[in-house]
Parts: C-alpha cells; sequence; structure tokens
C-alpha cells in the first residue's frame, strides 16, 4: 500500500486482501468488546469541506478506538480557506500538527493536490465526483462478510449498481475495486445523463469482468447477489440539470417490492447512504426496513473496522493489535439499533 490513500487505483489485489484481513482482526475493537491503545499520542486531523456524517465521524472513532485523539475542521466558513489559503499551505500547515489527515472536499483532484505537499499519509474521504476508496473498501468487506454468512463466493457474483452512477464516486471507486477480483458480471442501472464513466465501463470490462447496461429495474434479477443502489447527487448538477431532471421514476426503485418480485431471498441491498428521504427522491425505499436483506446498517458499522485497518496499516502498527488488546468496562448493549439483524 502507498504512503496516502487517495484512490484505489493504488492499491494491489494483495493489499486489499491485507485490508480485508486487517479489519477483520479489527472486530472485537470495533464491537466494543475489547480496547487497544497502539496509537496512544497519534494524531488525526479530520478536515471535511463537504457535508458528511458517516464518513467523518467513523474515521474520528476509528482513530480514537485505536488509541488516538482527533482534531477536526467542518466547512469552508470555518477554515482559512474562506480567506484564500491555498491546498498547498493548509497541507503544510496541517502536517506540523497531525500524523494522519483525512480529507473531504468538493472538487475532483483536490484532495491528491493537497497530499502532494506533506508527507503524513492523506486519506481521501471523497473528492467531488472523483472517488471514495475508504467506502469502496468498506463496501467490499460488507460483500465478503455477506457472502460468508451466506455461503456464497465473490467468483462470478452478479452486482447490480444502480442510481446515479456518474457523479456517484462510491460505486466509481467500488467498480474499480471489484475488478481486481475473479470475474464477475455487473449490471448497471442509471437515469438517462447518469450512467457510469466510460473510462471505468472500458477499464473494468479490459480486466474480463461482464458489464451489462439496462436502462430500468423492470427486469429479471433473480440471479442477483448484491443491489448496491446509490443517491442521486443533486449537489453535483449543472442549473441545466437541475431543471430537467424530475427526480427518479418507479423505474428505479429499490424497494420491497422488487426485491420480492424481481429478486431472490439471498439478494443483499447496500447504499452508502445517506438515502434522501425527502418526498419524491425514490430513494432506497424504507419499506426493506428490518427486512434481513437490507445491510445498510451492517455495511456502515463495518465501516469502523476498515477505517481502523486503514489508519493501523498506513501508520505501521496492524502487526501490534493483538499483542495491545484489553476487555472494555464500560456497558455496552446486545444490539445498537432497535432493528438490528
Ligand atoms: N456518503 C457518500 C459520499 O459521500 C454517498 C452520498 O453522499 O450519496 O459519496
Amino acid at each position: 500500500m502507498s504512503q496516502h490513500l487517495l484512490t484505489v487505483d493504488s492499491l494491489s489485489r494483495e493489499s486489499v486482501d491485507h485490508l480485508l484481513r486487517v479489519a477483520a482482526r479489527m472486530e472485537p475493537i470495533a464491537q466494543r468488546r475489547q480496547v487497544t491503545r497502539v496509537l496512544e499520542g497519534a494524531v488525526l486531523g479530520n478536515l471535511f469541506f463537504e457535508a458528511s456524517t458517516r464518513t467523518r465521524v467513523s474515521f474520528n472513532a476509528a482513530f480514537c478506538r485505536l488509541g488516538g485523539s482527533v482534531c477536526d475542521t467542518t466547512g469552508f466558513t470555518f477554515s482559512s480557506m474562506a480567506k484564500g489559503e491555498s491546498l498547498y499551505d493548509t497541507s503544510r500547515v496541517m502536517s506540523g500538527y497531525c500524523d494522519a489527515i483525512v480529507m473531504r472536499h468538493p472538487d475532483q483532484g483536490s484532495v491528491a493536490e493537497f497530499a502532494a505537499a506533506t508527507n503524513v499519509p492523506v486519506i481521501n474521504g471523497g473528492d467531488g465526483p472523483g472517488e471514495h476508496p475508504s467506502q469502496a473498501l468498506l463496501d467490499l468487506y460488507t460483500i465478503d462478510k455477506e457472502f460468508q454468512r451466506l455461503g456464497k463466493s465473490l467468483s462470478g457474483a452478479h452486482i447490480l449498481l444502480t442510481g446515479d452512477l456518474k457523479y456517484g464516486r462510491t460505486v466509481h471507486s467500488l467498480i474499480k475495486l471489484l475488478s481486481l477480483y475473479d470475474p464477475l458480471r455487473i449490471t448497471l442501472v442509471s437515469p438517462p445523463g447518469l450512467e457510469m464513466p466510460s473510462k471505468l465501463i472500458d477499464l473494468v470490462t479490459s480486466r474480463g469482468h461482464r458489464i451489462e447496461q439496462r436502462d430500468s429495474l423492470a427486469s429479471d434479477f433473480s440471479d442477483l447477489d448484491v443491489v448496491y443502489t446509490t443517491r442521486i447527487q443533486k449537489e453535483r448538477f449543472t442549473d441545466e440539470m437541475n431543471e430537467s431532471f424530475q427526480g427518479l421514476s418507479d423505474d428505479f426503485m429499490v424497494n420491497r417490492d422488487f426485491l420480492d418480485r424481481r429478486c431472490s431471498q439471498s439478494t443483499i441491498v447496500m447504499h452508502p447512504l445517506p438515502r434522501d428521504s425527502r418526498p419524491g427522491a425514490n430513494d432506497l425505499n424504507v419499506d426493506l426496513n428490518g427486512d434481513p436483506r437490507l445491510a445498510i446498517f451492517r455495511q456502515t458499522d463495518n465501516g469502523i473496522p476498515m477505517r481502523m485497518a486503514i489508519f493501523a496499516t498506513l501508520l505501521n502498527v496492524d502487526d501490534l493489535i493483538e499483542k495491545d488488546l484489553r476487555s472494555v468496562r464500560w456497558f455496552v448493549p446486545a444490539q445498537t439499533g432497535t432493528l438490528d439483524r
């Protein structure tokens, strides 16, 4: 694994497998059964210049659960970028304060530009419509865990990516990550104008995977293993697109009816979240809440062990975890949500 995590392009199959193994070792800590202090004294700089709940808080929690501490800044208004400071200067300054930095920024390529000015490990927490590598890693970790539970194998699996495939950075990173594995069948379904960039399709097909593009979900998906649905990224639309886009029609609805009628009992449903719950958004339907096929909250939980694995690997403490474990002393409920499975 290289010094930074800016794009999944820097990951080999071996480095991804290593991260999956380290994440599995982090489970007792992520599930609050054990504690470690391997990052005691280390400080994370969490710089988020775009909206975030999961990524910001889970990177923060992951670093703390390794024994480190976190300093953060949110939005442009409260940072010196509002005074015209460059990415270079901010990066150089932050490197003097922190041992690792996570950054999210609305411009594609900005996190790489920031990382070029520092020797401190930088993780891309999402750069505009570009990439979101840690999300793709936790998504792959989720698929792997769910498949183990269901007795399935990734090799030859059928995966559907649907929603905003043009601006959805999580699917950009995920499709490249999946392409490191044995040949898969990948179906892409998106509204017109929001298709997966063709250069990603070309890359993935050149690695031996079969990609099919359909224009709606109204067909047979009975052999589907995973439906990965994404939010329409309206914040990235041009004014013209905002005027013409009418919202997602029923043809793109992932709900209980779609799963029951078109998929199977072992199809799992994933979403990077947030799902847009506003009327008319037609994002992933809440009628699946409580259905064991809905893996979205298992997916968010998996963000902690995977982000711990990323920090431990980048900061070179991945081999120390087992030697540094103690039991927790505080109260932890057996399950954290009322609908957990
Ligand atoms: N949370 C994900 C991201 O930051 C997905 C989304 O916002 O729709 O890319």
